[in-house]
């Protein structure tokens, strides 16, 4: 593993460690060609503002190459205004389309209107939290969008952390599969998916961190109200203690899930998609995850 090298560089050869790291692994995952449209998912934090910043700079290699940047409103007080101000800014100084798109346009509701749902929901039995709710609509949203907007690949600033807290999500949510299809390129199985690119994969949050505050450039810095209610939170905490006891334990729960992935590729290609008899958008059973969600949301009588 390539370590984290933040206490032993100068900041302008930090900087170039990361960019590096990131050109690495869109080498060695075939993440890019010179000529696509990529769509890059940017709420306005630090790592999706350093991914738009270091994309930037790797896109004047590539004259054909093209970016645009997709934020999603997920429709939370407090909160999200300010990240989408900042995403506005932050693109309109690197010269980046920028699109914003809402999941009260695109699914009738504001994500605090869906989690007042929820509790009522909640009161009477029901259990998902908010974060499960906002990652499958936010997932939909992205790949609507950078449908609509002719892209060709979609980058997410998912880093080694996520990465490493997703392969255990899995594992706790009984769900070992999906560890197939959490890898750094995806597998695009249908002409409605746009392919999905993580270009961070290799890097620590702890560098895009750093690399945020050392090219000085703008993100948000609060936590959404929600965050603290998810399960992922509770295992980032776990994975940061962890990782200060035995440095590279995040790379290693990263790569065994790298391994475990190729082996069970197969099992998962063999899953069949069709379209949502709802809203036509591809998934393996007969009613996509959105759908069910908000239609769960909906049936329950206030
Ligand atoms: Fe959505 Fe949860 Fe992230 Fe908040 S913390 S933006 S609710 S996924
Ligand atoms: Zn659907």
């Amino acid at each position: 593993m390539r370590p984290y090298s933040g206490e032993k560089l100068c900041s302008s050869c930090f900087c170039r460690s990361v960019e590096n790291k990131v050109r690495a692994a869109i080498a060695k995952y075939d993440m890019l060609r010179f000529d696509d449209r990529i769509a890059v998912g940017v709420s306005g934090g630090k790592d999706s503002m350093s991914l738009l910043h270091i994309l930037t700079r790797l896109e004047r290699s590539f004259p054909q190459a093209e970016l645009i940047a997709v934020t999603v409103d997920e429709g939370i007080r407090g909160y999200r205004d300010e990240a989408l101000k900042i995403a506005e800014e932050g693109c309109k100084k690197l010269g980046v389309e920028h699109v914003i798109v809402s999941f009260k346009e695109l699914f009738g509701y504001r994500l605090d209107e869906l989690v007042e749902r929820l509790h009522d929901k909640k009161k009477n039995g029901g259990g998902l939290t908010p974060c499960a709710y906002c990652g499958v609509l936010r997932r939909r949203a992205l790949n609507s969008v950078a449908r609509r907007c002719g892209a060709t690949k979609l980058a997410t600033a998912h880093n080694l952390d996520d990465e490493a807290q997703t392969v255990l999500l899995n594992i706790l949510h009984g769900d070992p599969l999906r560890i197939a299809r959490a890898r750094p390129v995806s597998s695009a199985t249908h002409s409605h998916f746009v392919c999905r690119i993580k270009p961070f994969c290799e890097v620590l949050e702890k560098e895009t961190t750093l690399y945020a505050y050392l090219r000085k450039f703008e993100f948000q810095n609060i936590q959404c109200p929600y965050a603290p209610a998810a399960l992922r939170n509770d295992i980032r905490t776990m994975l940061n203690r962890m990782e200060e006891k035995h440095p590279g334990i995040k790379y290693t729960v990263y790569r065994s899930a790298e391994r475990l992935g190729s082996s069970i590729e197969n099992a998962v290609k063999t899953e069949r998609l069709r379209n949502c008899r709802i809203c036509g958008e591809p998934t393996v059973n007969e009613m996509c995850q959105p759908c069910k969600m908000l239609l769960n949301l909906k049936s329950h009588k206030r």
